[in-house]
């Protein structure tokens, strides 16, 4: 099911949380994947996975014109790749910052613009090839499973679209917390394109 495609219109823009001047969307809903890098059975494992379900389900629910699609098999539209940054890099070639808790990449998109309040805004439509890159790390037991659904939720987000990041308090604060809900900059921001 096709989103809505944005054409330039000066009134598009209602709200820009973002202290960034890029905004991205999806030409088509994506189908997004995940794979993890070390064993099946690990720990880890279990906690990317209930992020991945906890991510998709927030930005689902926070979407208010278009549902994306979940898939969990082969690659999709955009696929997380879990691991220790060793494996990462050992799979992709993908060099995780050691600073990072994870990273979005994007392979190509159409450029347009947008106005918001006389500042001219970047939208770049994404049509597939989008990675995440997740990096494994020796959490508390009691923090884990937040941190990582926080980590996950955040490069979605990025991954749908968010470009730069926003205020404390938000999703798509530049730093991963253990908050695990979306503020309403984190869902008007990306909504205002959708
Ligand atoms: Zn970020």
């Amino acid at each position: 099911m096709p989103c809505k495609v944005a054409a330039y219109d000066p009134d598009l823009l209602t709200c820009w949380y973002s202290d960034g001047y890029k905004v991205g969307m999806w030409m088509n809903t994506p189908s997004f994947s995940y794979e993890t890098l070390s064993a099946p059975a690990s720990t880890f494992s279990n906690y990317l996975s209930t992020a991945y379900s906890h991510a998709w389900l927030k930005w689902k629910q926070g979407g208010k014109n278009t549902t994306y699609n979940g898939s969990t098999g082969g690659t999709g539209d955009i696929h997380c790749i879990g691991g220790t940054y060793t494996e990462i890099y050992a799979q992709t070639n993908y060099q995780l910052d050691p600073g990072s808790t994870a990273a979005t990449a994007y392979t190509s998109y159409f450029l347009s613009y947008l106005d918001y309040n006389g500042a001219t805004k970047e939208l770049r439509t994404i049509q597939s090839g989008v990675r995440i890159y997740f990096a494994e790390h020796n959490y508390s037991s009691t923090e884990a499973t937040d941190r990582y659904k926080n980590t996950m939720m955040h490069e979605l987000g990025h991954a749908l679209g968010w470009f730069g990041h926003a205020s404390s308090g938000c999703i798509m604060y530049a730093y991963s917390s253990m908050l695990t809900e979306l503020s309403y900059k984190d869902k008007d921001h990306i909504n205002q394109i959708y």
